[in-house]
């Protein structure tokens, strides 16, 4: 029987590396994996407190499915959140809760999109973005983002691709793959830009705690007249990928995004609910103890400096030095490789180490590049870098 074009189109470069990772280790090779962007893999553990909210949660919830829209606690709570942190002056009618920001944003692409609409979103980026919005048979539209600035947006390059077609631009702040946090002056512009052109943010802030240089800022806290999406979850800063607890939060003073609205709500109900035990301690949680932040994030900076600097002494390898989050994208300056795909695949065969082609973050401005996770323990990173080096070494030097 045949499967659809949409659904065969869908390629993933993370995804992608896990065949030819699974036939090396079953040739009984060990692989050391710089891949998978999920904390809980490698030696971070779920805080206590949460555990503990999802016990409770499963001894007082009723099991059954939730409103449509989410938890009113939860609603509650996150409403409570964005004020607290990027001042939004929302409800919790405002917030819808989805499975992860995943579903956010797929909800938000199905919403938005007719086909041939375009949507800016940053290059290098997230991959799914891109994926999605073909999925809707929109067009992704990557503006720069300029190495040279430590990877901060170039407003030449979004003001040179805004036009008619338009219909969001995205920001990933924090970023993935880079590790950049975003100015507060470059945010503003964005906002400038999007006003001018009467298109909405979409903002995604699911590394917002996970700074370890700089502050982040929600472009949502000076965008008055501009409509902005927040999406934030719980998988990262809450160190429960598992959960698939994220959520919507819509600042829009002007109303111009009721008809949006409509349409997200009409696919909430369709999908019925989100997870409610997970839902009901997410919202415990996000009024209770963040203490556990303050290790994780020193544990994640010095891992993400070693990494910058292991991968600064190889030769044929440069990479800015990331600002938050758990990845450092570098660039490969060696021209013994085709492209970056076939250099990750090398890497991966030779080195047996697992990363991720750059160009799966954007053909133009992730080509030549790939991305390594800094999550793994130091010891873990040696041993890797070790053979990642001798790798470049044997082909570069
Ligand atoms: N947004 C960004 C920028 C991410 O890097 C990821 C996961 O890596 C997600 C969203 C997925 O989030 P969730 O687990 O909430 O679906």
């Amino acid at each position: 029987m045949k499967a659809t074009r949409r659904a065969l189109d869908i390629n993933y470069a993370i995804a992608d590396m896990v065949f030819p990772m699974r036939e090396l280790e079953a040739q009984g090779h060990e692989v050391l994996k710089l891949y998978i962007g999920d904390p809980n893999k490698f030696d971070f553990k779920t805080p206590q407190v949460m555990k503990d909210a999802l016990c409770r949660a499963a001894e007082t919830c009723d099991h059954g499915y939730t409103e449509t829209e989410g938890v009113w606690e939860l609603r509650e709570a996150v409403a409570e959140r964005e004020h607290r942190k990027n001042k939004l002056t929302i409800g919790p009618e405002d917030v819808y809760i989805t499975a992860g920001v995943t579903e956010s944003l797929q909800m938000t692409m199905a919403t938005i999109l007719n086909k041939g609409d375009e949507i800016l979103l940053p290059g290098p980026g997230y991959p799914p973005y891109n994926l999605f919005i073909q999925f809707y048979e929109g067009v992704p539209v990557h503006y720069r983002a300029n190495e040279e600035d430590g990877w901060q947006p170039d407003l030449d390059d979004l003001r040179k691709k805004i036009n008619d077609r338009t219909r969001a631009i995205v920001v990933i702040n924090p970023n993935n793959p880079t590790g950049a946090v975003y100015d507060r002056k470059t945010l503003q512009e964005m906002v400038d830009i999007a006003g001018e052109h009467d298109v909405m943010l979409i903002s995604d802030e699911i590394y917002d705690m996970l700074t370890y240089e700089g502050e982040h800022t929600s472009p949502a806290t000076f965008a008055k007249d501009v409509p902005v999406m927040v999406f934030n979850g719980f998988s990262k800063v809450y160190l429960v990928p598992g959960w698939r607890v994220g959520y919507m939060a819509i600042a829009d003073e002007t109303g111009v995004l009721d008809e949006v609205r409509d349409g997200i709500v009409r696919q909430l109900g369709l999908r019925i609910s989100a997870n409610a035990p997970a839902q009901v301690a997410a919202a415990e949680t996000l009024r209770g103890d963040l203490s556990f932040l303050e290790g994780y994030r020193s544990t994640l900076k010095e891992r993400s400096h070693y990494a910058w600097k292991r991968l600064n002494q190889m030769p044929g390898i440069s990479a800015v030095r990331p600002k938050s989050a758990f990845y450092i994208f570098p660039k490969i300056e060696c021209d013994f490789w085709k492209d970056d795909k076939q250099f990750v695949m090398d890497a991966l065969k030779e080195a047996h180490v697992v990363l991720v082609p750059g160009s799966g973050f954007d053909p133009d401005h992730g080509k030549g590049h790939f991305r390594s996770v800094t999550l793994p323990p130091i010891e873990i990173q040696e041993k890797a870098f070790n053979w990642l080096e001798e790798f470049m070494i044997k082909r570069c030097l």
